[in-house]
């Protein structure tokens, strides 16, 4: 063989033993530090807890790390642990009982910063074990809840002060009978737009309850499209709005035919509210390898690319003053979504300032096999 082969095929070899020594030199590190001082049963009980659970050495290196401490960022499955653990590690040894604290750990490379709980137990003199748990969701939903409740009370102030300087303006004027009925009329729209708004408030409160709202039933989605556009029929004519369905298969959806109903009725509504007299809504549905598209496309005012994202929040208008006038509350559309989430589907949309925009619910298709009655 030529020298320089060979020269080379030793090289490669060393450079390959000694790169599998130092692995097997690391793996046994981490074997040593996860097994001598945690036994093996200790170790599979705390692998298979969904908290994360480390085991902590008065070193302030961690001696048993679990996978969910290792996502939450709080240990290395190499046994380096963040140092607000090793503190309060320390303090629980001080003390001689559990301590336990909220930190805040900060993740991956995004630095993205978590809200965790951390409960940390001395087992004995040299181990503690800390248990954490990551309480960021449970914070955004609370703080999520509580904007609801901010954003309702501003809600609802609205239209109840609109009714109380209508009825002023009745007493004042009461001899003016013009006048009287003009505003009359006012109240009476008013209090459509407040009904309309406890309605939903309270639909979205029950979709968002997290408990599920289904009432399981097959339901022909285009019984659903037709019911949505003869709804929605009267404000299109008046508006003098083309509103037509475009048809071409009538699949099924497992779901709530109530629920799936108002979903489309809110798109529908929509399309129509948001589209200037004379032009076109049409509602489509197909089928696609399992999935029903339902596609409300109009010829509206469209929507900015940067609140299409936003649309689907509660309370969220891009033109708040246009969406009062035609009876908006701001809801529809994150009912919409909450609705598809309910039935495992989803909702997007196209849009394009001054060409129109798409909305799209896709639900998963409900098969059923005519000669069983079975689903397929
Ligand atoms: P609203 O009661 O205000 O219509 P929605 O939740 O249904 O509330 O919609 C949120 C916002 O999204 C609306 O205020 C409007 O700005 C925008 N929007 C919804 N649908 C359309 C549409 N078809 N065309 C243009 N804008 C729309």
């Amino acid at each position: 063989m030529n020298p320089d082969v060979w020269l080379a095929a030793v090289i490669g070899a060393a450079i390959g033993a000694a790169i599998v020594a130092i692995a097997m030199r690391r793996k046994q590190r981490k074997e040593i530090i996860s097994s001598t001082l945690v036994p093996h049963r200790t170790r599979q009980l705390l692998s298979v807890l969904q908290s994360g659970a480390v085991i902590v050495r008065r070193d302030r290196r961690a001696a048993f790390v679990n996978n969910p401490a290792a996502a939450i960022g709080v240990a290395r499955p190499d046994g380096a642990l963040l140092p607000a653990i090793a503190d309060l590690a320390e303090q629980a040894w001080e003390r001689g009982e559990a301590v336990e604290e909220e930190i805040a750990v900060k993740r991956g490379v995004l630095g993205v910063t978590s809200q965790v709980h951390v409960r940390v137990v001395p087992l004995d003199d040299d181990l503690v074990l800390a248990v954490v748990n990551d309480h960021t969701e449970a914070r955004i939903a609370e703080q999520s809840r509580r904007e609801f409740a901010v954003n309702v009370s501003h809600e609802l102030k609205t239209p109840v002060g609109a009714l109380s300087l209508l009825a002023e303006s009745i007493e004042e004027g009461a001899d003016d009978e013009h006048m009287v009925r003009s505003f009359a009329g006012k109240m009476r729209k008013e209090a459509r737009r407040l009904t309309k708004l406890i309605q939903e408030i309270i639909e979205i409160s029950r979709l968002q309850g997290g408990e599920s709202v289904l009432d399981h039933e097959n339901v022909h989605i285009a019984g659903v499209i037709a019911e949505a556009i003869d709804g929605a029929s009267l404000t299109a004519e008046s508006k003098n709005i083309t509103l037509t369905a475009d048809v071409k298969a009538d699949p099924m959806v497992m779901g709530d035919r109530d629920l799936l109903l108002m979903a489309l009725r809110n798109l529908v509504d929509n399309a129509v509210h948001y589209s200037d007299p004379g032009k076109r809504v049409t509602v489509s549905c197909k089928t696609d390898d399992g999935a029903v598209s339902v596609a409300v496309v109009d010829q509206g005012i469209g929507i900015d690319t940067k609140d299409q994202e936003r649309i689907f929040e509660r309370f969220f208008r891009t033109d708040p003053a246009r969406s009062r006038d035609s009876g908006g509350t701001g809801l529809g559309l994150s009912i919409v979504k909450h609705v598809a989430l309910q039935h495992a589907g989803t909702v997007e949309v196209w849009s394009q300032r001054g060409v129109g925009s798409t909305f799209t619910l896709r639900l998963q298709e409900h098969r059923v096999d005519p000669d069983t009655q079975g689903e397929k």
